[in-house]
Parts: C-alpha cells; sequence; structure tokens
C-alpha cells in the first residue's frame, strides 16, 4: 500500500488507522530520514492502540513501554544503537515475540536481528511535491 500525505495530521491519522488495525505479536519496521514524520506516524499508531499517555520519541532510552492502551506497545528509536547486542540487554525477544505490538523506528540500523515477519513502513519526502509531501509505503514480509 502506498499513501500520500501533506501534512502531519494526515500521517498521525494512517498512524491511527494502522494502530486500530494491529495485533499482538505484530512488529512495524519504521524507516525513512530524520525529521521525515517517524514519531509523527507513531502518535498515530499509539492513538489507534487506545494509548492516551504522550508518545514521543525516546532519545536517551532506545525502548519505551505503554500498557494503558488495548494490548502492550513497545515503541523503539535504535537512532543511537552503538551494537545490536544493546537489543539483547533491552529484552527485544520478549517483545518481538511477546502478546504487545513493537514499533521501531531506524529499524534498518538493526536489520539483521529483526523477527522473520514484519511490517515495513517507510516514509519519503518528494520536495518537488512541496515541503510537507510524503509518500509513506507499507508493506507487509
Ligand atoms: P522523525 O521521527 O522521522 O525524525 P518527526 O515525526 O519527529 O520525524 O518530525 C516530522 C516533522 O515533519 C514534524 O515537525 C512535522 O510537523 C513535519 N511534517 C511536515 N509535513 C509532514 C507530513 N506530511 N507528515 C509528517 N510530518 C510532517
Ligand atoms: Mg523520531
Amino acid at each position: 500500500m502506498i499513501r500520500e500525505t501533506n501534512s502531519p495530521e494526515e500521517t498521525y491519522l494512517l498512524g491511527e488507522e494502522l494502530g486500530k488495525k494491529a495485533r499482538p505479536g505484530q512488529v512495524y519496521c519504521l524507516n525513512g530520514d530524520l525529521g521525515v514524520g517517524k514519531t509523527v506516524f507513531t502518535q498515530g499508531f499509539a492513538s489507534g492502540l487506545g494509548i492516551r499517555e504522550p508518545v514521543n520519541s525516546p532519545t536517551f532510552t532506545i525502548l519505551q513501554e505503554y500498557e494503558d492502551g488495548r494490548m502492550p506497545f513497545y515503541h523503539f528509536d535504535v537512532y543511537r544503537i552503538g551494537d545490536v547486542s544493546e537489543m539483547d540487554e533491552i529484552g527485544c525477544e520478549d517483545c518481538f515475540y511477546g502478546e504487545g505490538v513493537c514499533l521501531i523506528e531506524w529499524s534498518d540500523l538493526i536489520r539483521e536481528i529483526l523477527p522473520e515477519h514484519t511490517v515495513q513502513v517507510t516514509i519519503e519526502k518528494d520536495l518537488e511535491k512541496g515541503f510537507d509531501y510524503r509518500r509513506i509505503t507499507v508493506e507487509s514480509r
């Protein structure tokens, strides 16, 4: 699926739509340059899961857990990860193969330890189409 958005609100709504459909055990992998809208998408996704707590990029912690939605939500931002072994220390396996849903910003940085089946979400700009334009590709693998 490919969606085009022209504002942060539209990207939030797409995230929310997918969050509503999310199922336990799914791992959403989010990629795209800095400032492209990964966190905006994630905030919508969390809302779709029924999470009311504010969701931000966990800048100094790789993992933020939210328990107040319809299932546990594990939000990873691995931008600052030094080595994939840090993921083990966090206990990522329990998250990946548990009863909640995972969303990983910058998942390409930890490609080698991702589960076999994921949902890949890629957000891209195209400045020719405007500053706020984003093309969002969602594919299940
Ligand atoms: P990332 O997490 O990918 O680094 P953020 O979600 O933190 O990016 O920031 C995205 C920025 O881009 C925000 O300032 C947001 O307002 C802006 N923006 C402009 N247009 C869009 C759009 N169509 N979708 C998402 N964000 C947008
Ligand atoms: Mg972010």
